[in-house]
């Protein structure tokens, strides 16, 4: 008996089948602005220095390749925290964290969602609008309700804070909010300061729990400065939880690297619900891969990598935020009236260009300029080099 006949194929994924028909284009002048991935001046994605370097230390320590435990080791949980909470954060020194390796920031955010489905029962998870497409994917998967909360105003190409909150009023006690850490993707615009407490005040008044998605620490302000926003929620709110990742930040994209922390309102608290945690881990993959994560913890305890490696994050910002500049003076030049200043006020690897499908489309066909259907581009793909043909294309179809 032939049991796969009846399966139908599943569409491809939104983002990272662009990336499959962009490496079969033919023609070499083509540019991708699809995947977030760093991308150098010379549209390479090389190793930092500091994981070379981190690497070349563990290469002559080694000693085991035996697994880890279920959330990785405490070292490296510990590094996660401090870089999240900062490392005289009382909620460390209260034991009132607790961390596990997950297998990329995509696996943290999916442990998240089981436990969320298992231990917090059926509850509804907020996302924006626009969100990363992968989460309703991950909720979805979990078998959790999703809705979502107004967040982009496209004529204003600015956050839509009274949307957001209007909506997050709908929510229901004990519902879940997912909120980007930094650098929201896909429109690159975070809430302010005040937009943090007001969101945190929400949070707390209606007893709603929020869940930090945190890819791009580094890539706003820099490592501290992008960690604001959870530190507001981390002074207010008793409860919360965060997928974060290294894959960005530490170039560290096929190492799946990334954690899943928990803050309860104390350690006794913190440490039984943990253990959910580690059984959701066990049934899902076991324990988590070691190497990506003892580079991590290597650069980060050693206060010369850590200083190299904050200098490397900065680089990968500071061009990011040079090819923004460069962009929108670019458009201009090639005779665009609209106004693109709006590129340049954005955080991290993306910004919502506003270009429609029928361009995006063009640009893919005419120019072999591949931009994500939604019209977000991803500004790391950009090079003084494709600067000017990349416009060019732009204008053509503006
Ligand atoms: N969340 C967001 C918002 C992301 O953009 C990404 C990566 N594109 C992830 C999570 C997942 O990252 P990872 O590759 O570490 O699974």
């Amino acid at each position: 008996k032939n049991m796969f006949e009846k399966i139908t194929a599943a569409p491809a994924d939104p983002i990272l089948g662009l990336t499959d028909d962009f490496k079969a284009d033919p023609r070499t002048h083509k540019i991708n602005l699809g995947v977030g991935i760093y991308k150098n001046e010379a549209g390479n994605t090389p190793i930092l220095a500091t994981v070379k370097k981190a690497e070349a230390i563990l290469l002559a320590q080694e000693t085991t390749k035996s697994y880890l435990g279920i959330p990785g080791t405490p070292e490296y949980g510990l590094a996660v925290q401090q870089l999240l909470f900062g490392a005289d954060s009382t909620l460390i020194a209260e034991k009132r964290i607790q961390t596990a390796q997950a297998p990329g920031g995509t696996g943290a955010l999916r442990v998240a969602a089981e436990f969320i489905k298992r231990q917090l029962g059926d509850v509804t998870v907020w996302i924006s609008n626009p969100t990363w497409a992968n989460h309703h994917g991950v909720f979805g998967a979990a078998g959790l309700d999703t809705k979502t909360y107004g967040y982009y105003n496209a004529q204003t190409k600015d956050i839509d804070f009274d949307a957001t909150i209007v909506d997050l009023n709908q929510a229901k006690s004990g519902d879940v909010v997912l909120l980007h850490g930094c650098c929201h993707n896909p429109t690159g615009i975070d809430p302010t300061n005040t937009q943090w407490q007001t969101l945190a005040k929400l949070c707390l008044d209606k007893g709603l729990l929020p869940m930090f998605d945190f890819a791009y620490q580094g890539f706003a302000r820099g490592v501290e400065e992008d960690a604001q926003g959870l530190r507001i929620f981390a002074d207010q709110v008793p409860e919360l939880l965060v997928a974060s990742s290294f894959s960005k930040n530490f170039g560290l994209y096929n190492e799946r690297v990334g954690a899943f922390t928990l803050v309860a309102k104390n350690a006794e608290q913190a440490i039984i619900s943990f253990s959910q945690v580690k059984s959701i881990a066990r049934v899902i993959y076991s324990n988590p891969p070691a190497h990506g994560a003892a580079i991590v913890t290597q650069i980060l305890n050693d206060a010369v990598l850590r200083a190299e490696w904050e200098q490397e994050v900065a680089d990968m910002r500071d061009r990011i935020q040079e090819m923004r500049v460069l962009f929108v003076a670019t458009l201009k030049q090639c005779g665009v009236d609209a106004d693109f200043s709006f590129i340049e006020r954005q955080n991290g690897m993306f910004s919502f260009s506003g270009l429609n499908k029928d361009q995006v489309n063009r640009l893919r066909n005419e120019f072999a300029i591949y931009i994500v259907g939604s019209g977000r581009i991803s500004v790391a793909g950009m090079t003084k080099s494709n600067m000017l043909p990349l416009c060019k294309g732009i204008a053509a179809v503006l």
